[in-house]
């Protein structure tokens, strides 16, 4: 890929990076600016803003401040850089490519945050009276209705906060619809290639984990699961399509031969994405399915921004189902069923609740805006899109990197390679850090663990073919000078404000409490 491709994206001609280039007075690099912590900039005597002197008279029962709190100061245009500088040390999907698989980052239509922002989406408090929230309350339940439809399951939990979340709902059901029929069992099983957070999930909810094991093609093997099935298994925890980036075609035998054996089908739907207006996971048989909204109906995510995991029910785990949900009433109004309706509403074996309030009310409008504006062959578009430019992605790259299950034919949302082939000493964390390098946040790396150095790449249907060429020829590159040895490589990155960090100390001792030195 070293001449003009048809997309029109031209190869660097390698000037860049090929003088050294000395320290700048500043520490800056060119309009790459540093910038130290607001306690090492700020002071306590200043004030962006003009408040009025406080008076002497306080709240009763307010405690009083002994000392000054110290917070620093800055005036206004300070604050607005010190913030604006921080934020474009960020890479973000508004500004390039963001290849993490498993994450599906994908554009987040402007259309979701006009929506969001509106203020009887906006300003809303969760304790007004829900006749004032009618609205608000009809969205939900319209998103609700939608996640029920393209699932076929049904019901839908709507307040668990993010995937993981999700899941601890999905087993809490579980665990409660055997509670109620008297069969305390107490094993999860889990395959090999699962997301960490599916085994953390059954632990914490008190089962004990067991994996099974793949097949050489990257799948679960149905043989092995199906012997380890017996009156000890509460369910299983799959995730369809995989994190190999295979779709499960077993998953309905899976479904059948734990509901025969008893137990209950989890199944992780965090890559929805793929399969979203084509497949319905209840036709799969699965019992219950987190929906991450921040990843499969776009909303912002990975930045910091909330999460939300709407967990999806069959009919046999609804009945669990956390309190509060909204049900429309007779008089065509919405209302949210609590812990003292809840018999009313048939609903007296919930399990509990997950949060405190009615879950993200900003995630439900992005994501039913997303939903209306795309329409049902807008997303069965998505689905497609996704895994289009996923197997452009493998096929484009599986002649320089090994692609474990390339053979296994076409992938779904991701692309699945390994370090097979790399120089002595050189390893997938090489090749990442040299994506940094080439401008681009670096695949998910090191996961599924079942893939020697493994590198997940998820582009999404949100990437053109210009920008998926420019991606593939900075990989083509990369893999490369990670089969010859390049010792540059191993030192990578080279252009970026940090070189390597050692994320080991950083994770163990963070520094979390800023001190004056
Ligand atoms: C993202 C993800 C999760 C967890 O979702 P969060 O919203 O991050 O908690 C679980 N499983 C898979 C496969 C995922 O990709």
């Amino acid at each position: 890929m070293n001449e003009l491709n048809p997309s029109g994206w031209r190869p660097s001609t390698g000037e860049i990076g090929t003088v050294d280039v000395p320290p700048t007075f500043t520490g800056n690099r060119a309009l790459q600016l540093e910038e130290p912590l607001i306690f090492e900039i700020g002071s306590v005597d200043q004030c962006g803003v003009d408040l009025p002197d406080a008076d002497d008279e306080v709240l009763p029962g307010l405690p009083l401040r002994a000392a000054p709190v110290d917070l620093p100061g800055l005036s206004e245009p300070e604050a607005v850089r010190h913030y604006t500088r921080l934020s474009r040390q960020n890479y973000a999907i508004d500004l390039g490519l963001f290849p993490l698989g498993s994450c599906t980052m994908k554009h987040n239509p402007r259309l979701n945050e006009k929506v969001a922002r509106l203020p009887g989406f906006a300003d809303v408090h969760p304790l007004q009276p829900q006749q004032t929230v009618q609205g608000a309350l009809k969205a939900m339940n319209e998103l609700a209705h939608w996640l029920i439809t393209l699932t076929g399951m049904h019901g839908v939990a709507m307040t668990p906060k993010a995937g993981a979340h999700g899941e601890l709902c999905g087993l809490l059901c579980i665990r409660a619809a055997l509670e109620a029929r008297g069969d305390l069992r107490e094993v999860i099983l889990v395959p090999e290639s699962a997301h960490g957070t599916n085994p953390a999930t059954a632990a914490f909810a008190g089962f004990r984990v067991e994996n099974i094991p793949a097949t050489a093609e990257g799948r679960v093997d149905l043989a092995a699961l199906t012997a380890r099935l017996g009156p000890d298994v509460a369910g299983v925890m799959i995730t369809n399509p995989n994190t190999c980036g295979l779709f499960e075609c077993d998953m309905k035998a899976i479904s059948d031969a734990v509901h025969v054996a008893g137990g209950y089908v989890y199944c992780d739907g965090a890559n929805f994405n793929a399969i979203v207006g084509r497949v319905r996971p209840g036709d799969l048989g699965v019992d219950a399915m987190h929906i991450n909204l921040h990843k499969t109906f776009s909303t912002p995510h990975g930045g910091g921004g909330p999460g939300s995991g709407p967990v999806v029910l069959s009919e046999a785990l609804a009945p669990f189902g956390p309190l509060p949900f909204s049900a429309r009433q007779a008089d065509g109004s919405v209302r949210l069923v609590e812990e003292e309706n809840a018999a009313e509403e048939g609903h007296s074996q919930a399990f509990g609740r997950m949060c405190a309030f009615h879950g993200q009310m900003g995630m439900y409008t992005r994501a039913l805006a997303y939903i209306l504006s795309h329409g049902a062959d807008g997303l069965r578009q998505v689905s497609g899109d996704a895994v289009l430019n996923a197997n452009y992605v493998l096929r484009s790259l599986d002649d320089v990197l090994d692609a474990p299950f390339g053979a296994a034919g076409p992938c779904m949302h991701e692309a699945l390679f390994s370090d097979d082939g790399f120089a002595e000493g050189f390893s997938t964390l090489d090749l990442a850090k040299g994506l940094i390098d080439e401008g681009f946040h670096p695949m998910t790396v090191y996961f599924p663990l079942v893939v020697h150095g493994a590198m997940l790449v998820e582009p999404t249907e949100t990437e053109s073919k210009a920008a998926l060429d420019q991606f593939i020829g900075a990989m083509r590159s990369l893999a490369q000078r990670a089969k010859a040895g390049d010792p540059a490589l191993k030192s990578a990155p080279h252009m970026a404000p940090r070189r390597r960090l050692d994320e080991t100390l950083a994770a163990r001792k963070p520094k979390l409490v800023w001190r004056e030195a």
